[in-house]
């Protein structure tokens, strides 16, 4: 049976309230055994702690860059205080986004800084982080050096060019590979599917986001690694085999703490 993780689902979200179980069942259908399950701000950490419980759920705690503006010194002592708490939760989703082009210097500190503490934060911790990047990349790198962070983990739901691809892989980032494979015209991301190492990508969702019209679901995986098998012309086993072993590797580290 093909094995298969989604790496980024906000199983926490209202959208799937009292859903969670059939989600999840329609998942395993399509061999998707395993969820990565981010937090966006402090609001949402206890729903994502509750979602701990189900054995193939990991979880990751963090502010999202969309909350940074809001976040406050107390946020941050009680998202290192959980992190304590669970040894086994990633540091996530944190990032930088500068999409909008409307953002004042000062919102980018605002979010730099936010992104920079969590980071050191997951260094000292030593968890692999959840990474939100929308046309920031360079200061991402900034931000990583500059926090001397070494962990590793998921730049996700990629739309770069392959030179940002790798030089987010050189510092220690898998891909994650998303629903943007969906989207016929997404060049970038299937430009990045194609090309980058199998060693250095994951695959995720971004449930529920993601589609229009539509709530975007875990099972979902199946199509995008069957899009990344014909993109590649290998097969949909080859795919599974090694983003698994890609996902198995980030995770060996926080369940060896
Ligand atoms: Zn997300």
């Amino acid at each position: 049976m093909l094995k298969l993780t989604d790496t980024h689902c906000h199983l926490a979200d209202p959208a799937f309230s009292n859903q969670l179980p059939d989600i999840l069942k329609a998942a395993q259908a399509q061999g998707v055994h395993r969820f990565i399950v981010p937090a966006t701000c402090s609001d949402d950490f206890q729903a994502v702690i509750a979602l701990d419980e189900i054995p193939s759920v990991h979880i990751a705690l963090g502010i999202h860059p969309w909350f940074a503006e809001a976040a406050s010194e107390q946020d941050f002592h009680h998202l290192a205080s959980l992190l304590k708490q669970y040894p086994q939760a990633w540091v996530g989703e944190i990032g930088l986004d500068f999409y909008d082009k409307e953002q004042t210097p000062e919102q980018h500190e605002k979010q730099i800084d936010c992104f920079c503490h969590q980071l050191v934060l997951a260094e000292r911790l030593r968890r692999p982080v959840i990474m939100h990047n929308l046309k920031a990349t360079s200061a991402i790198v900034e931000a990583v050096k500059k926090s001397r962070f070494t962990q590793g983990g998921i730049a996700h739901a990629f739309s770069g060019s392959l030179e940002e691809a790798q030089l987010l892989i050189k510092n220690g980032f898998k891909i994650g590979i998303g629903s943007l494979l969906l989207n016929p015209t997404a060049k970038k991301a299937r430009q990045a599917a194609q090309n980058l190492p199998l060693k250095d990508m994951v695959l995720e969702t971004d449930s529920p986001f993601m589609l229009k019209n539509t709530v975007n679901t875990p099972a979902n995986v199946r199509k995008i690694a069957e899009i990344m098998a014909q993109l590649r012309h290998i097969s949909l086993e080859e795919v599974a085999a090694v983003t698994e072993q890609n996902i198995e590797t980030l995770l060996a580290t926080v369940s060896s703490i």
